[in-house]
């Protein structure tokens, strides 16, 4: 790892833990040197590049959201960084009031900016917009599986209307006459669009040519607005107006040997193939079974007694993962949230307990597990290293050996739990 001094260039704020880590990893495969934290830190970022704020606020109230948002962009403000963005989902995920909107309001005023871009496009993984309208794969937004959402459903794909009715700023179109003819092409219809008292232009962009295009003619405004996709052009941008040394090595974050283990909590379609692909390789594991009669501590305490003689032959997993008629099966016995929290607190005991036992290298599946893992051991800030699949990386403890792959549920291929541990080795 570079150990040179330099001063943090970009400050992220992310809506979602696993949105941060998608960003994160993006912005290291271009080079920048990246930390994650979870939440506001009392103290200021170690060294970096780029700094992510992961915060959880796609759904909470507006307000809410808005005054976390901003308590995260004063701290990278402090620490140097010289451009804000503001992560959210690549297909947009918001309620009818927000917060993509009032945030964007929000932190638009206190970077001192008049006028920003919001681009969730992201054509490498089939998030495309055209005329304002987002795609999913051949899909608009709005026929989408998106439409389905329990929390967030989008049954709109024009971001421009979407925008609109959650802001008070003028919302407009940057579209790919412009983004598509590079640059200086977009830099001329930013202008064309401020004259006109646009403040927020929802971008076009159907090819990652588009992306770049579009983070060349954005990375002196002091917000941008986007997915992760527009973090792979960024990097470069920078590089030119010599405020970042690209560095090939960025995602080079140590190896931390140790034991390992897989902790699963996802019930996902793809988790639940990932581990059957584990069993199916007679891999040990051992089913976490959330009706069990034993209080949540002694379930942990029962995988324990199992996987401490496994350890030292090789990884083992611990899931709680099963098909949707099991987990309908769990929730009608004890409550949806409370079936829940009951798998999330077995989950953070036994990722405790398998600390103890001296377990360095955890590979965890699940949004929401994956947040009660970290809490359990007590990591808020991550180092950022080289990508597994896709939006996920391995990430480093920044003040231990601790490695941890955190994977949301719908992430990574079949053996995607071998194929992190074999890059971790
Ligand atoms: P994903 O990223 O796939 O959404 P999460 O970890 O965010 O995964 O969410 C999965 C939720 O399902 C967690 O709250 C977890 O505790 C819960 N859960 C896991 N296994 C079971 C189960 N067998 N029965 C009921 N709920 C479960």
């Amino acid at each position: 790892m570079a150990t040179t001094q330099r001063p943090l260039t970009l400050g992220v704020v992310a809506d979602d833990f696993t949105g941060a880590t998608d960003v994160a990893s993006m912005l290291v495969r271009a080079g920048m040197r990246t930390v994650l934290v979870i939440g506001v830190p009392a103290e200021p970022p170690p060294q970096a590049d780029a700094v992510v704020v992961a915060l959880k606020s796609r759904t909470i109230a507006p307000a809410e959201a808005v005054a976390q948002s901003l308590a995260a962009w004063d701290w990278l403000r402090a620490a140097g960084a010289r451009q804000c963005y503001f992560k959210y989902c690549s297909t947009f995920d918001s309620t009818p009031q927000g917060n993509i909107g009032p945030v964007t309001q929000a932190l638009l005023a206190r970077t001192g900016g008049d006028f920003t871009i919001a681009c969730p496009a992201f054509p490498e993984n089939g998030r495309t917009i055209y005329r304002g309208h987002l795609f999913v794969g051949d899909q608009l937004l709005s026929e989408s599986g998106m439409r389905h959402h329990p929390l967030t459903p989008m049954t709109d794909a024009n971001l421009v209307r979407v925008l609109q009715a959650q802001t008070q700023l003028r919302v407009g179109l940057l579209g790919h006459e412009a983004t598509g003819a590079g640059a200086e092409a977009v830099r001329e219809r930013m202008a064309a669009l401020r004259a006109e008292g646009v403040a927020v232009a929802v971008a076009d962009a159907v090819r990652n040519e588009d992306l770049l295009a579009l983070a060349e003619a954005c990375a002196d405004l002091p917000l941008v607005t986007a997915g992760s996709g527009l973090a792979l052009g960024l990097p470069a941008a920078y590089a030119t107006r010599g405020w970042l040394q690209p560095d090939a090595a960025a995602g080079d974050t140590g190896a931390v040997g140790g034991l390992a283990a897989v902790l699963s909590g996802s019930c996902s379609a793809a988790t639940n193939a990932q581990v059957q692909r584990w069993l199916d390789d007679r891999r040990p594991a051992w089913r976490i079974d959330p009706l069990a009669a034993a209080g949540e501590e002694a379930i942990a305490d029962a995988a324990l007694d199992w996987a401490g003689p496994r350890l030292a032959d090789g990884p083992v997993l611990v899931y709680a993962t099963a098909s949707p008629d099991e987990v309908r099966r769990v929730q009608q016995a004890l409550g949806v949230q409370q079936a829940g929290e009951r798998v999330e607190r077995i989950l953070a005991h036994t990722a405790r307990r398998l600390h103890d036992a001296g377990v360095r290298r955890f590979v965890v599946a699940g949004g929401e597990s994956s947040g009660a893992v970290t809490a359990a051991l007590g990591v808020g800030q991550l180092r950022i290293g080289v990508t597994i699949a896709p939006g996920v990386p391995w990430c480093r403890a920044a003040d231990r050996p601790l490695a941890l792959a955190l994977k949301s549920g719908n992430f990574g291929t079949v053996d995607f739990f071998a194929r992190a541990l074999e890059l971790q080795a």
